[in-house]
């Protein structure tokens, strides 16, 4: 997955390059600074020294010493100090330049801790908001895995405007669907008093009641020619026709985007894609599906169809898929946004 955001210790994670929220001297700190010179050993030390600090928004890279990476990428990100003194630009600035920095040394992955998050006061959700906004706008234009690694066990849910409509749409989506199988409960106690009666009276007078078995029970149970009628066989058959890559190739078509700007879209592995466009029986996990769904801005009608290509379908009462159609319902196709509120919920995120 070119993005993604994980619950971690960064000195445990394995990428070419690990971000160092670092303070201006370069000469070590303490939270995730402390961390990393602990876990690099006193070579980092030695080399920080030799390079003069760092402004705040800029980066300077070291080597990785016993961390096993391949660069160290120092950056400093701004103390908050309210929000109205550049705090956001100069925080963009460390993601760009640190990104800017692993891309033209070579690396292919890098991990990032939440800058700024930590003594130097940013509040976390605003902070990831700007970390995933910058790293989006880097991937928009580079093919590189960015992981952003969030440390502490706070929940981010109820953080912003956003996350608070998103939790209310989830519990009104949860009561309707409780509503609905409470009266579905009703209609299926109704519907077993009539059969025990129906039961009681076929015994009492067997020849009697045909017609009225047929139009109560129809009323019950749909019946399967009923449900047929819905779509032509035609129409059924050539959908069923249609496996999930062709369909995906159909609609990239008519997009008018690339390949490229679709899979970087959908937070796609590049190598994932080019699988995908080459195996007409390619049967894509749930997430992938979505990613494309969400990619090329397909409406919830056009999701559920391009879903049922791989077998899938969305559910009012799983909280992953009520995230992913608050999404769509409010045409919001950002995949990036979309995954900062799948792991603000606790959820596994979407792309591959
Ligand atoms: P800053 O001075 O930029 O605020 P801090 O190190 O105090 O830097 O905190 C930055 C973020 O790093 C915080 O969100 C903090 O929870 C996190 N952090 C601290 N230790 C680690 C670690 N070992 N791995 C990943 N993140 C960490």
């Amino acid at each position: 997955m070119p993005f993604s955001i994980i619950r971690a210790d960064i000195t445990k994670v394995k990428a070419d390059a690990i971000v160092n929220a670092a303070n201006s001297s370069l000469l070590g700190g303490g939270g995730v600074d402390g961390a990393i010179h602990r876990a690099a050993g006193p070579g980092l030390l030695a080399e920080c020294r030799t390079l003069g600090g760092c402004e705040t928004g800029e980066a300077k890279a070291t080597k990785g010493y016993d961390l096993g990476c391949k660069y160290i990428i120092h950056t400093v990100g701004p103390v908050w100090r309210g929000g109205s003194h550049g705090e956001k630009e100069l925080l963009t600035s460390c993601y760009k330049n640190s990104l800017e920095l692993a891309r033209d040394k070579g690396c292919e992955s890098i991990a990032f801790p939440l800058i700024s998050a930590g003594v130097y006061g940013y509040p976390k959700t605003e902070a990831m908001s700007v970390a995933v906004g910058a790293i989006a706008d880097f991937l928009a234009d580079n093919d590189m895995d960015v992981t952003l690694v969030i440390f502490d066990k706070g929940s981010y849910a109820a953080g912003s405007k956003l996350m608070k409509d998103i939790a209310e749409y989830i519990d009104d989506s949860y009561a309707e669907a409780r509503d609905d199988s409470r009266i579905r409960g009703l209609v299926g106690n109704a519907a077993s008093v009539f059969r025990r009666k129906r039961a009681e009276k076929c015994a009492a007078k067997p020849a009697e009641p045909e017609a009225f078995f047929e139009t109560e029970d129809a009323a019950c149970e749909p019946a399967p020619a009923a449900m047929g009628a819905a779509m032509s066989l035609d129409a059924y058959l050539s959908a069923k026709d249609e496996g999930f890559s062709e369909c995906l190739l159909g609609l990239i078509d008519r997009s008018g985007m690339t390949d490229a700007q679709v899979y970087r879209k959908a937070n796609i592995d590049r190598k994932l894609f080019s699988k995908i466009r080459s195996d007409p029986n390619y049967k894509p996990k749930k997430q992938t599906a979505l990613a494309f769904a969400i990619a090329l801005e397909l409406s919830l009608p056009e999701t559920l169809s391009l879903l049922s290509k791989a077998g899938y379908t969305l559910s009012d009462s799983i909280k992953f898929d009520l995230i992913v159609k608050y999404f769509i319902l409010n045409g919001r196709y950002n995949i990036f946004e979309l995954n900062e509120a799948l792991f603000a919920f606790d959820q596994s995120l979407i792309g591959c």
